[in-house]
This record gives structure tokens, C-alpha cells and sequence, in this order.
């Protein structure tokens, strides 16, 4: 059987390839440490857990409306108020499986053939493969280490042409932990907006953040870019919901009509379930990321110290998101390895600690490793991966 060219010209997963296999090798017996997935370590609170209870015991197992129930979609509404200085009404929102099918659906409903979506580079691995899919041609600019990995105006402007259709935007970001300050959001916005360029804002992460960094949404800043930006969340990241599969967009109604229609001609709904434990999620009192905040700062500037101490090895502090993003590249070339896959494989096999390449995000050079894991997988992690590289050198 032919496959499509559509299917074929798509790459797998890398990083969910790499957190199987370290999951496969633990189910071997074999003592291997995961920094590679992207997902929190705690579990998700108990009062989303009843919720979820209460609905399966009240018989809230049916389909819903392919928008998401209207419940969920006003709950969204308040939060993206309350949290965010949004007004989105809601029907300018759309309940998804995770920020991913959020994203896939934008896609899908604006790019035609052989538009240009502008990608800042490192890049979270799904945002090409998705504008490829939709026929959409990716244009790659890149965001510097020396300034901190942080997007300007001035990486965008040179890359944008009469076919820029659309700009992804993910603050806190995903896998450097830079974040973009509301000023430079506000060019970012303002350029966008005059010349018509859609900007898909990804705010995922939004409260990871570190250091009294603020998160300001995109929308937020002037009614002129809220008119040409999808906000895209979920509640994998912040309520450590990632198996639950609930995302949303929130952007101008007809945008939002086109992914509810993709959403009733594919997956017809999020799960019923997992909807009303969202609503519980959103409405109720956040205080547990107060606790979950401090532990992930602490781990960060763990990790990242004791990166910092292992040869050839460079690490900024990240301010945000949970990934340390270290450059390799002298660890690289003193300790004789290929490329960053190299290194990861031979962390892998000798250090047994999984770890993601930075070619993976389109940054050869790098690693990136998450400090969503417990503190003492990180110390004895780290001390494998320093024992390592001195082995090698
Ligand atoms: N956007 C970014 C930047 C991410 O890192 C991720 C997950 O890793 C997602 C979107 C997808 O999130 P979800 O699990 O809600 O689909």
C-alpha cells in the first residue's frame, strides 16, 4: 500500500520517541534517569481527580458538542478574563485534545498551499512538522544564545514576505525556558498586526515563569493584535494534566468556527469526562502552583549550576517553562563525539539518563533536558552525566 506523500514527508515525535524508549528500557529493569519528557511529575490535584469521578457517577459519558461543552467554554472565558485581561465571548472559543490538536487545527483551517508560516528556531519539534502537513512551508529564524534566545522584532522582519500567512509565538518557550517581555510582544503584535500576519501565541507555559517574571498574553496588549491572534493553552502544563488531552484556542470567531468544524468531522469532542474535570481545574483555587513553582525553581537552579560544572558544557538560566537547554557544542568536539545525537546515545548508554538533541528543536549543539522530574533523579542524573563526560575526555 502507497502512503500519502502528506504522511510520509511527516517525522515522527522525537521527543516522545526518546521518553518510550527510556520507558522501555526501565520496564527491562535497566536504572535509566528520563530528562527528556516534557511533562510535570506531580500528580494531578485531587479536587480535578473528583470531578472527573462525579461525572463518570452521573452518567456524563456522551458525546458533547464538537466545540467543547458550553460549561468549559465559559470557564475558559473567565480565566483567559480574570488571568489573562482577555475578553474572549464563548463562542470565540474551541475545546481541543491538548494544545497540539489546538495548534493542528489552526493550521489546518488557515494555511493554503504554499503559504509561509515563520518558525523561530529552536523550535518545539511539532510546530513544522504540523505546517507541513497542512501544506504550509516553514521559514526558520533564528533566536540567538548570546541574547538569551529571546525573539525581537529584528529576527522576524528579514524573514517576512508577501506569502507570511502566520508567526508561532511560544512564551515561555519551549525547549530554551526564554520568555518574551509584553514590550517586545507589543512590537512583535503591532508589526503583525498592520500587515495582516496571523500570530498563533503558545502560551502553554504561561505560569512557569521565574524570578517575578510576568507572563503577558499577546491578546492582551491592544484590540488591533487580538484581531490577528489565536491564543492557544491547555491545562497539560499547569494542572499536570498531560494524559487528560484537554487544550483550547481562543481567537476572531471565524478562525475558531473553521477548527469546531475540523473538530466535528474528526475527533467529534474531547472527551466528556476529561471536560468537566477541566472546568473544575479552571474555576477552583490554584494554590498548589504555588508549591509545584518553588519546586521547579529550586530544580532549575540546581540543574543548571551543576550543568555548568561538567566540561564543554554551557547552560543559561532559563525563565521559564521546566527545560534546561545547555550548549554542548566544545563538549562535543573535545570529547570526539558525531553530533548531539551522539552525545545523547552515549549519555544514554553510560550514564543511563535520557536526554533530548538539540537538533531535534533544529539546534544542532544543545541538549535539552527537563527538571520536571523529582530533585533526586536530578542530583544523581547529573552526577552521571559529569562522570561521563570526564570518562571521556
Ligand atoms: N506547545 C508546546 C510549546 C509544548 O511544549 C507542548 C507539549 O510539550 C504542547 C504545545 C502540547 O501540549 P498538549 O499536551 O496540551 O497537547
Amino acid at each position: 500500500m502507497e502512503l500519502s506523500k502528506r504522511v510520509l514527508n511527516m517525522s515522527p515525535s522525537p521527543t516522545m520517541a526518546i521518553t518510550s524508549k527510556a520507558k522501555e528500557l526501565r520496564a527491562k529493569g535497566i536504572d535509566v534517569i528520563g530528562f527528556g519528557a516534557g511533562e510535570p511529575d506531580f500528580d494531578t490535584p485531587e479536587h480535578v481527580k473528583e470531578a472527573a469521578k462525579e461525572a463518570i457517577d452521573m452518567g456524563f459519558t456522551k458525546y458533547t458538542p464538537p466545540a467543547g461543552i458550553p460549561e468549559l467554554r465559559e470557564a475558559v472565558a473567565y480565566k483567559l478574563k480574570n488571568e489573562n485581561n482577555i475578553d474572549y465571548e464563548p463562542e470565540q472559543i474551541v475545546i481541543t485534545d491538548g494544545a497540539k490538536q489546538a495548534l493542528f487545527n489552526l493550521m489546518l483551517s488557515v494555511i493554503e498551499e504554499g503559504d509561509e508560516v515563520i518558525i523561530p528556531k529552536p523550535y518545539w519539534v511539532t510546530y513544522p512538522e504540523q505546517v507541513k502537513f497542512a501544506g504550509g512551508k516553514p521559514v526558520f529564524v533564528e533566536t540567538k544564545e548570546v541574547k538569551n534566545f529571546t525573539l525581537t522584532l529584528e529576527d522576524i522582519e528579514p524573514a517576512v514576505t508577501s506569502k507570511t500567512k502566520l508567526i508561532i509565538i511560544c512564551t515561555p518557550h519551549n525547549p530554551t525556558g526564554a520568555v518574551i517581555p509584553k514590550e517586545e510582544l507589543e512590537r512583535i503584535g503591532k508589526f503583525c498586526a498592520e500587515r495582516g500576519i496571523l500570530i498563533a501565541s503558545d502560551e502553554c507555559y504561561e505560569k512557569l515563569t521565574y524570578d517575578g517574571f510576568k507572563h503577558t498574553s499577546t491578546a492582551s496588549i491592544s484590540e488591533e493584535i487580538k484581531e490577528v491572534t489565536v491564543t492557544i493553552n491547555a491545562l497539560s502544563k499547569t494542572f499536570a494534566m498531560t494524559g487528560w488531552r484537554v487544550g483550547y484556542a481562543a481567537g476572531p470567531k471565524e478562525i475558531i468556527d473553521a477548527m469546531i468544524k475540523i473538530n466535528s468531522q474528526s475527533i467529534s469532542n474531547v472527551n466528556s469526562i476529561a471536560q468537566k474535570a477541566a472546568v473544575a481545574a479552571l474555576v477552583k483555587p490554584k494554590d498548589f502552583l504555588n508549591d509545584w513553582i518553588k519546586a521547579y525553581d529550586e530544580r532549575r537552579r540546581y540543574m543548571v549550576e551543576k550543568l555548568n560544572k561538567i566540561p564543554g558544557v554551557s547552560c543559561l538560566m532559563p525563565k521559564g517553562a521546566f527545560y534546561a537547554f545547555p550548549n554542548v557544542k566544545e563538549l562535543i568536539e573535545k570529547g570526539r563525539f558525531k553530533d548531539d545525537f551522539d552525545l545523547a546515545e552515549y549519555l544514554l548508554e553510560e550514564a543511563k539518563i535520557a536526554v533530548v538533541p538539540g537538533t531535534a528543536f533544529g539546534s544542532p549543539g544543545y541538549l535539552r533536558l527537563s527538571y520536571a522530574t523529582s530533585m533526586e533523579n536530578i542530583v544523581e542524573g547529573l552526577e552521571r552525566f559529569k562522570k561521563a563526560v570526564i570518562e571521556r575526555l
